[in-house]
């Protein structure tokens, strides 16, 4: 397939959702109106064989489609902004044929219209192995109106939206390194989780309603709340102390810890890739949010350890294994 036919066809799946589009795929460059004073960015690239896996079947161009693109906008849904346009730049395998990337933009796509994103420019090429990267940009109003890393305060309460360890069990389930029948978990539920995986769906909504409702401190769950708080914590230069007892469980996470010989909580800690968001607020804010698990507290950081995350059990201190806590 040539180069100029895989553009034809891919600009050929893209529908423009917002009238901010002045000049979309097409000419040399995207020209759009802004929505606000402030463009937030972020860049976010998939590797087959690294993101996904090789040689899994459900792996298809679809699922790379949303996924690339799920990814992507749940940098956005963390800094509390709605999605705007995404460019995607995308590299064809030898293996994939014209269907193929159509499918790919039929995934991404669907998501985009479920999320309002319109795909305002991009690039394909062929190439030695498939590379999804996805640049997205929302529109703020004022620096006011963000869910930054570097805003937790002690006395802040650290909460969390939606529930955990889904994609991770999911992947368990893909990988083929849990058998369901054995792991005895309910079958819609194995669904629901490998879904979860495949799928990722940024929490757009929840960030722009959690910025709305006076949050100013949030971070989207990539690589699970044991890790991605100490990102929290270093730009912050607070302690997080999370109970791992309290993290909200998604149906189906405990059968398949199990069988994996790993604890459920530990798994919902670091499986990653849930893409919920992590937030603190004082408590005061916190009081009137709703769709919001309360997991934890921010305190200020003690000599000599500093800023980082201090994991409960129970009200009991613990240590994950190969888990870093500080935050330097
Ligand atoms: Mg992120």
């Amino acid at each position: 397939v040539g180069e100029r036919a895989l553009i034809r066809t891919f600009t050929a799946g893209l529908r423009p959702r917002d009238a901010r589009l002045l000049i979309g795929p097409g000419d040399d460059a995207a020209v759009v109106r802004p929505a606000g004073s402030l463009a937030v960015t972020s860049t976010d690239t998939t590797v087959l064989g690294v993101h996904l896996p090789l040689d899994d079947p459900r792996a298809t161009p679809a699922v790379v489609g949303h996924r690339s693109l799920g990814t992507a906008l749940s940098d956005l849904a963390a800094m509390g902004v709605p999605a705007g346009e995404a460019y995607v730049a995308l590299t064809v395998p030898p293996d994939w044929d014209d269907d193929d990337v159509l499918a790919a933009v039929a995934g991404l796509e669907d998501l985009a219209r479920a999320t309002g994103t319109t795909v305002a420019g991009g690039d394909v090429t062929a190439g030695p192995a498939l590379v999804v990267t996805v640049t997205v940009v929302g529109w703020a109003a004022s620096e006011d109106a963000l869910l930054r890393r570097d805003r937790a305060l002690a006395g802040d309460l650290v909460g969390v939206t939606g529930t955990l360890g889904g994609s991770g069990a999911g992947l368990a389930i893909v990988l083929g390194d849990v058998a369901v029948a054995e792991a005895a978990v309910d079958p819609q539920d194995a669904d629901t989780l490998v879904e979860r995986y495949l799928r990722p769906l940024p929490r757009l909504e929840e960030g722009t309603a959690l910025v709305a409702a006076g949050v100013r401190c949030g971070i989207d769950l990539s690589d699970g709340v044991a890790a991605d708080a100490v990102h929290v914590a270093a730009a912050s230069g607070v302690v997080l102390e999370i109970d791992l007892e309290r993290l909200p469980r998604q149906a189906g996470v405990d059968p398949v810890a199990l069988a994996l010989g790993t604890d459920p909580a530990e798994l919902a800690a670091t499986a990653g890739e849930d893409y919920e968001l992590l937030i603190t607020a004082p408590p005061s804010v916190a009081g009137a949010l709703t769709g919001v698990t309360w997991i934890g507290r921010v305190l200020e950081p003690e000599a000599p350890a500093g800023p980082g995350v201090r994991l409960l059990r129970g009200g009991a201190p613990v240590v994950l294994d190969g888990f870093e806590h500080r935050a330097d």
